[in-house]
């Protein structure tokens, strides 16, 4: 459902001070505006990973099929070997995983069978290769059987009709697996999105080629081009583009009319935001903030017909931290996907850290665990908004709110973990 109210009416319209907005109002704005794509289509399973489920996936069996045992060894009627009992068996067969024992298994008998295999007929328990011993055929075992014991029942992973994923899931590694389980060759999933990305500044050059007296190399745009393909959105790499109007025109206006969102970075702090601020008012609508954090101050977010633009800051700390707490949710909404709060954890901050109460830092920090487990979290150094080595030699951020001053080492603060595996 596409709003009512304008972005700058909007803007107006609320009690948001543009000047000093704190994070959670910025990410509350920008989400009114969001509506997910809604073409559908149909794909292989093997393309899946990082698309975005447009239906509700119902087992259509029970997961596994059939009881079957959960080691090597023998399938017994547990009757056989209760008190009174001979506690020996004859073994009438085999049974592998795909290869079943043909036919019922009569009192006093039992099969071989292995891990994966379906239980034969009367069969209610699997004895453990280790807990018997054999000769010619003849099977002594050694331990109380338990009925049931090492079988793994129909349906106990998943039952027949069960709801095994939500419509707007991401397939992960998991899902792949779990699809391929219930038997989905294809599935429903929402078309990728497309995500147009420029770099601003006439300082700008890229690498491979020398630089310039005063030039610098276009390093925002890698960033961002790691962060959106590890999204699995099309890209759209437009390049950098000098500060020039007419330049940024032509660029806004086709990213516009070829993607769904534009992504750029730089030219968006006080004094350098006029020319796209002047722009967007002409083709679209926009609106500043500075927000109540660091790095990452100025933000721009607006609209160019139907596409969504994201003016991230030009430092290349500060871009990378605009996206993780503000673009990276908004592309997963717009995607079909339902993002959940960041997962903060405790740990026990071991550097001192300066900070004035006022804005919500991001301070890079380097999680440890000990060998109980118990975490503790150092600063990677320098915080400075351009210095991005400290983004590659942080695993997580240091989050500090907003009303929080200097941290005295020892104390206690929340984290939020850059790199997960799957
Ligand atoms: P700006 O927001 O355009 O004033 O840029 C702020 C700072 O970030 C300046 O020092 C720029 O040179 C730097 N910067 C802007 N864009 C990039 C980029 N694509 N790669 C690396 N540094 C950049
Ligand atoms: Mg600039």
């Amino acid at each position: 459902m596409e709003p009512h109210v304008s972005l700058s009416q909007l803007e107006t319209l609320t009690e948001y001070d543009p000047n000093s907005m704190s994070v959670e109002q910025a990410r509350q704005f920008i989400r009114q505006f969001l509506t997910p794509v809604a073409e559908q289509e149909s794909i292989k399973l093997h393309h899946a990973l990082q698309r975005t489920l447009a239906q509700e996936i119902l087992s259509p069996a029970n997961v596994p099929p059939h009881d079957n045992s959960a080691m090597d060894g023998y399938a017994v009627r547990c009757a056989d070997l209760g008190d009174g009992n001979s506690r020996t068996l004859r073994s009438v067969g085999c049974a592998y995983a795909g290869h079943p024992f043909a036919g019922p298994v009569a009192p006093g008998e039992c099969v071989r069978i292995m891990t994966g295999a379906l239980i034969p007929e009367n069969c209610d328990s699997v004895v453990m290769q280790e807990q018997v011993m054999i000769e010619d055929n003849i099977v002594t075992f050694t331990r109380d059987v338990r009925p049931g014991q090492n079988i793994r029942r129909a349906g106990e992973d998943i039952q027949q009709g069960a709801t095994v994923l939500p419509h707007g899931q991401v397939v992960r590694p998991a899902e792949m697996g779990l699809l391929a389980s219930l038997g989905f060759g294809e599935i429903t999933v929402y078309r990728r999105l497309r995500v147009a990305l420029f770099s601003t500044g006439d300082e700008l050059q890229q690498p491979g080629l020398p630089l310039a007296a005063g030039q610098i190399y276009d390093s925002n745009r890698y960033s961002l081009l790691g962060l959106l393909q590890k999204l699995g959105v099309d890209i759209l790499d437009q390049g950098s583009i000098p500060d020039n109007p007419e330049s940024l025109k032509t660029a806004l206006l086709n990213a516009a009319s070829n993607a769904d969102v534009i992504i750029t970075s730089g030219g968006v702090s006080v004094g350098e935001a006029d020319y796209i601020k002047q722009l967007l008012a002409e083709i679209g609508e926009v609106v500043f903030w500075k927000i109540a954090m660091k790095p990452g101050r100025p933000l721009a977010y607006g609209k160019i017909g139907s596409c969504h633009f994201f003016g991230l800051p030009g430092n290349p700390v500060a871009v990378m931290v605009t996206f993780l707490q503000f673009v990276r949710d908004a592309l997963h909404i717009l995607m079909g996907q339902h993002p959940q709060p960041a997962l903060l954890l405790q740990a026990t901050c071991t550097s001192p850290i300066r900070k004035l109460p006022g804005r919500t830092e991001y301070q890079r920090g380097i999680l440890i665990a000990d060998e109980q487990g118990k975490l503790t979290v150092h600063t990677t150094g320098e915080q400075g908004s351009g210095i991005l080595s400290s983004m590659s030699k942080a695993n997580c951020f240091i989050v500090l709110p907003a009303d929080q001053g200097n941290v005295e080492a020892g104390s206690s603060v929340r984290v939020q973990i850059l790199h997960t595996t799957s």
